[in-house]
């Protein structure tokens, strides 16, 4: 049914994570449904929305500092409405309403979908935030109503959340206290968002959640959903993210090699190579335990993808811990590695453990480990030269417009010459070079 509401542009400034952009989408939906579009230009909206991030240091401020410059978008026109939402909102709560003045609303983490009558409400003036939790003991919930759940696939590409929240409470992350513990959503619920998803376009669907292999609802477990995404027609590419190393089983591992859409590419989070630190942060597996994973992981697909996230200068961590982290990155050969900074977050066990290091020193170990690995991906690049892969085409290669450009199953960058495939297609191509984050292809003839 077409709204009677008065057409009205919101733009919306996304922090952090996968789960950060789902959320936004899910945002902008909803307020599709209220007669808002989109602008990239927040100088013209009428609703600003910022959907932040606290996982990262000084995300606060990063926040507190744009809305400072939003203050004189609203100076110049006092209709405009800002919002802020995400982790920064569940956090600070009120005390954003007190800080900036140009605020109007503040949202938490689950109280996404009320949008539209806490809009309503700051439309008549009022300043408000609302932060509570819904049903928080509830491990099976549908997050997503089913009025939003019909989401706008207009990329080839989509995100899909099945478990919000996490219970592993790692002694650096502040995501339980910001998203709460894990619910996961109803199995039947989730693969009606895939069916819309691919109804509209899209070819491939991470699934999200912040432990996603321990996602279980209604008797169906993370395989399970796995298999039953599988069969859905026309989706023609699975991934996931992050799995849990403690969670990931050989069932799973199994599941790399039997179905035909899950992409042969693991993201399995080490975060230190020292058991010693492991133990401190909570993560429940010794690097031993880990390595017992990658190695479940490579005989089922030994051509397989592997990527990794990496804190370095976490409290305590000595000279000896930190060669640790090196050499499992020796021994591993990792694809791709997200290497952070620990930072301490507020209300984290972490923040108050003894032995904070001094910022040089994690700058100086950052870098060693990046050193470390950029060798590493270009020799397992290289490798690749002369083998066949299957890229989905996604558009011309901006660098290059005579090229296209796509994802290999394990998530490489490939630059396709020759080719004149449309997006969306599946092209089989050779490997002819290989870069650092690149690798070039032609179009296998047939
Ligand atoms: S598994 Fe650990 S790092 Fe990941 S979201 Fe949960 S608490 Fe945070």
């Amino acid at each position: 049914m077409k709204s009677t509401l008065p057409q009205r542009k919101v733009h919306i400034a996304t922090f952090g994570c996968q789960m950060n952009e789902y959320d936004s989408d899910k945002m902008l939906e909803i307020l599709n449904q209220e007669n808002y579009q989109y602008t990239d230009e927040a100088g013209e909206a009428d609703l600003i929305l910022l959907n932040t991030c606290s996982v990262r240091d000084k995300a606060e401020q990063k926040v507190y500092s744009l809305l400072g410059r939003l203050r004189k978008l609203k100076q110049a026109n006092p209709k405009l409405k800002i919002g802020v939402g995400g982790c920064v909102a569940q956090q600070e709560g009120q005390q954003i309403l007190a800080r900036e003045r140009s605020v109007d609303l503040v949202f938490g983490t689950d109280n996404l979908f009320e949008l539209p009558e806490l809009l309503a409400e700051v439309a008549q003036g009022e300043r408000i935030a609302r932060t509570n939790r819904v049903a928080p003991r509830q491990k099976v919930r549908n997050f997503i109503p089913e009025e939003v759940s019909l989401s706008k696939g207009a990329n080839l590409k989509a995100h899909l959340a099945i478990t919000k929240g996490c219970n592993n409470f790692c002694s650096f992350c502040i995501v339980p206290m910001t998203r709460g513990l894990e619910v996961s959503r109803e199995p039947e619920n989730i693969l009606q968002e895939a069916r819309n998803l691919v109804a509209q376009g899209v070819r491939e669907i991470c699934l999200l959640g912040q432990n996603v292999n321990s996602y279980k609802a209604n008797g169906v477990d993370f395989v399970e959903l796995l298999r039953r995404m599988d069969k859905i027609e026309g989706l023609q590419r699975i991934r996931f993210t992050s799995p849990h190393p403690k969670d990931f089983r050989e069932e799973l591992a199994e599941e790399f090699a039997e179905l035909p859409s899950l992409c042969e590419q693991l993201h399995l989070p080490l975060q230190s190579g020292s058991d010693r630190v492991l133990r401190r942060m909570r993560r429940w597996y010794t690097l031993e335990k880990y390595l017992e994973k990658v190695a479940l992981y490579r005989r089922y697909v030994p051509q397989g993808t592997l990527s990794t996230d990496m804190i370095v200068g976490f409290p305590g961590e000595t000279e000896e811990d930190f060669e640790q982290t090196l050499q499992a990155i020796q021994t591993v050969h990792y694809d791709q590695i997200f290497a952070f900074k620990y930072s301490p977050r507020p209300d984290t066990p972490a923040a108050a453990y003894s032995g904070q290091l001094p910022e040089d020193v994690k700058i100086e170990r950052l870098s060693r480990l990046l050193e470390l690995q950029e060798p590493i991906v270009k020799v397992k690049n290289k490798a690749l030269i002369g083998s066949s892969q299957e890229v989905l085409v996604e558009g011309p290669y901006l660098k290059d417009p005579n090229r296209l450009n796509g994802r290999s199953r394990g998530y490489h960058s490939v630059a396709i010459a020759n080719c004149a495939a449309e997006p969306g297609e599946l092209v089989p191509v050779r490997i002819t070079g290989a870069k650092t984050y690149l690798l070039e292809a032609e179009p296998l003839s047939k």
